[in-house]
């Protein structure tokens, strides 16, 4: 542990660690929800769709990545079992059973939106009292930003060539 690193939070450590695991479950299940939806959606736009939903994928398990380094340097245990996943979760997990694109991206497109919304209450709780984590939580929360409005462009591209088509 970071003795010094530790010290220095002023804020109550064992609840900010409650409150990255609880980010970090949300992590794990927006990885999989964009890992699995890449591979059974279906529709126009397909290709492009599969390319965003992959690389969401790979940055999803990147912030789960830094939100257990922090976790760990705070002296905390980053959730250690998937079934803890769906207990302490913000944001939950929508199952893509209708593989149909736009409801795929709808999911994701909401998910995003209550990670954003998580992110910055985060970033309000850690302002002052833990700059460390207020900096790992902005950078994750600049790309779930982008991941929204990279979502809502391929919506919007989706629903025009749709309504070109009638
Ligand atoms: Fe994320
Ligand atoms: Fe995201
Ligand atoms: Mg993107």
């Amino acid at each position: 542990m970071a003795q010094k690193g530790r010290e220095i939070v002023k804020m109550n450590v064992d609840e900010l660690i409650n409150l990255l695991n609880k980010a970090l479950a949300d992590e794990w299940l927006a990885y999989y929800q964009y890992w699995i939806g890449a591979k059974v959606v279906k529709g126009p736009m397909k290709d492009a769709v599969i390319s965003e939903l992959t690389l969401h994928a790979t940055e999803e398990l990147a912030h789960a990545e830094l939100l257990s380094t922090r976790i760990i340097q705070l002296g905390g245990i980053p959730v250690l079992s998937p079934a803890e996943w769906m207990k302490i979760t913000n944001c939950g997990y929508d199952i893509p059973s209708d593989p149909w694109v736009e409801e795929i991206l709808k999911q994701n497109i909401k998910g995003e939106q209550c990670a954003i919304k998580t992110y910055n209450s985060l970033l309000d709780i850690t302002r002052t009292g833990d700059p460390v984590s207020y900096n790992v939580i902005l950078s994750i929360l600049s790309d779930e930003v982008e991941h929204e409005e990279d979502l809502d462009a391929l919506r919007e591209d989706l629903e025009l060539m749709l309504a070109r088509r009638q």
